[in-house]
C-alpha cells in the first residue's frame, strides 16, 4: 500500500478580502521506498504540499492518509504524535542549536521519545557513524562545514528511525561538490528502506531522484519516473 495516499486535497489561505488557493485538488500516491523529486516555480505550492505531507498543517478539503491513517482531520497533539513517529525534516539552513553539540543536536529528538540518556548518546552516534561524522561528536555547528551542519540535521531527521523523509532544498546552502556529497547521503537512505521525497529548483539535484513531481499553480503538471536514472539501472 501506499505510506502516502493523497487525494484531491486543497489548501486555500484566507487573508480578509482575498482568497490564495495555494493547491487546488491535488491527487498523488506514493509507495514505500520511493525517491521523489518536488519542482516547479516559486508560488506554485511546493511548501505548502510539503507542510501537508509533514503534518505541519491540515488541508482545507480532500483526504490525506499516511501510513493508512487519516491525518486530515487531525488535532495539533495527534498530528504531532503522528510527525514524531514518521517524519524527519531537513532544511535548507540546517536548524541546528548552535551552543549543542553534534552529538547533543542529534539526540535531543529522542528526548521527547522518552530514551535515557545513555541509549539517547548511543543511537545519536550510530547514526552519525553512518552519515560519515562518526569523529566530530563534540564539534558545535560553527566548527562545521556547509556540508558538515547539513549531515548533522540529516542525522536528526533519521535518529527517530522514521519513515519518510521530507528535505526542502537540502543543497540550496551548499556549494557543488558539497551537494553532491549530501545527495549520495539521501540516495543511501533511500537504498537503506526510507521513502525520500525533497523539494528543489536545480534540475542536477532533481535528477538523482527516481520520480519527478512538477506543480504549477497550485495543480500537478506533471508527475514521471526519472528516465535517466531508470535507463542507468
Ligand atoms: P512554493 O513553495 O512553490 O514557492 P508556496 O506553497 O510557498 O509555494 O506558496 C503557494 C501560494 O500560497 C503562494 O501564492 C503563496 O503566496 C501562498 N502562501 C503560502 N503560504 C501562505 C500563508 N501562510 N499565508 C498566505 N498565503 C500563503
Ligand atoms: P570544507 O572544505 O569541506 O567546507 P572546511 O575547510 O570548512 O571544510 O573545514 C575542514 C575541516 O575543519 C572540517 O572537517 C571541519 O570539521 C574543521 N573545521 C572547520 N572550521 C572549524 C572551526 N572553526 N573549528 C574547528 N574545526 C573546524
Amino acid at each position: 500500500a501506499a505510506v502516502i495516499d493523497i487525494n484531491d486535497l486543497t489548501k486555500t489561505y484566507d487573508m480578509g478580502q482575498t482568497k490564495v488557493h495555494a493547491l487546488r485538488g491535488i491527487d498523488l500516491q506514493i509507495q514505500t521506498n520511493e525517491y521523489v523529486a518536488l519542482m516547479g516555480p516559486s508560488g506554485s505550492g511546493k511548501s505548502t504540499l510539503m507542510n501537508l505531507l509533514g503534518c505541519l498543517d491540515t488541508p482545507t478539503s480532500g483526504r490525506y492518509l499516511l501510513d493508512g491513517k487519516d491525518v486530515s482531520m487531525m488535532d495539533d497533539t495527534e498530528l504531532a504524535n503522528i510527525r514524531n513517529e514518521k517524519i524527519g525534516f531537513v532544511f535548507q539552513t540546517f536548524n541546528l542549536l548552535p551552543r549543542q553539540t553534534t552529538l547533543e543536536n542529534v539526540a535531543l529528538p529522542l528526548v521527547y521519545a522518552g530514551l535515557a540518556k545513555r541509549e539517547r548518546q548511543q543511537r545519536a552516534a550510530e547514526v552519525l557513524d553512518s552519515v560519515g561524522l562518526g569523529d566530530r561528536l563534540d564539534h558545535r555547528p560553527n566548527e562545521l562545514s556547509g556540508g558538515q551542519r547539513q549531515r548533522v540535521a540529516i542525522a536528526r531527521a533519521l535518529v527517530n528511525r522514521p519513515a519518510i523523509i521530507l528535505a526542502d532544498e537540502p543543497t540550496g546552502n551548499l556549494d557543488t561538490k558539497t551537494s553532491i556529497e549530501i545527495m549520495e547521503i539521501f540516495e543511501d537512505i533511500q537504498r537503506r528502506g526510507n521513502t525520500v521525497i525533497l523539494v528543489t529548483h536545480e534540475p542536477d539535484i532533481a535528477e538523482h531522484a527516481h520520480r519527478i513531481v512538477r506543480l504549477r499553480d497550485g495543480e500537478t503538471e506533471s508527475d514521471e519516473p526519472n528516465e535517466h536514472i531508470i535507463r542507468a539501472s
